[in-house]
């Protein structure tokens, strides 16, 4: 299985705890969230529309909302993919062991997370803030 994941994506599945748009966006993500973690899956990393995108209704001509949301989650895909070189085709479990290793404070997601709408339900930002 090969994924293709927008950068600020790996952290959003990291913190995911069944919440999402509707139903549909939901599903998706549960699968995707099942397949990242097997042996046999690679990851392609993107900060354009992704694999959860997809199935996202805030998708609108292969943008997120419009041009400038789009360009507000791009410059979060680009925080993480500043730290994670996307030019590469990634081992799924690897590349999210490496999440853990880079982002370990709150601090260090500060630019991708806080004006997230998902980031008080995100159990990889609460646990990060529990790290200060
Ligand atoms: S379209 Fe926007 S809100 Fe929907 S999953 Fe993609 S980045 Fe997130």
């Amino acid at each position: 299985m090969k994924l293709v994941l927008r950068g600020h994506h790996l952290l959003c599945l990291k913190g995911f705890q069944g919440y999402g748009y509707d139903e549909d966006f939901v599903e998706n993500m549960i699968e995707v969230n099942s397949q990242r973690k097997l042996d046999t899956t690679t990851v392609s990393l993107t900060n354009e529309a992704d694999d959860l995108c997809a199935h996202c209704p805030n998708l609108k001509n292969g943008l997120c909302k419009d041009d400038a949301h789009n360009e507000t989650i791009r410059n979060m895909d680009d925080e993480v993919l500043k730290k994670i070189d996307p030019s590469i085709e990634y081992d799924s479990v690897k590349l999210f062991e490496k999440i853990d290793e880079i982002f370990t404070n709150e601090e260090s997601v500060s630019n991708i997370c806080f004006n997230c709408m998902w980031h008080e339900k995100c159990l990889f930002y609460q646990k990060l803030s529990n790290n200060r």
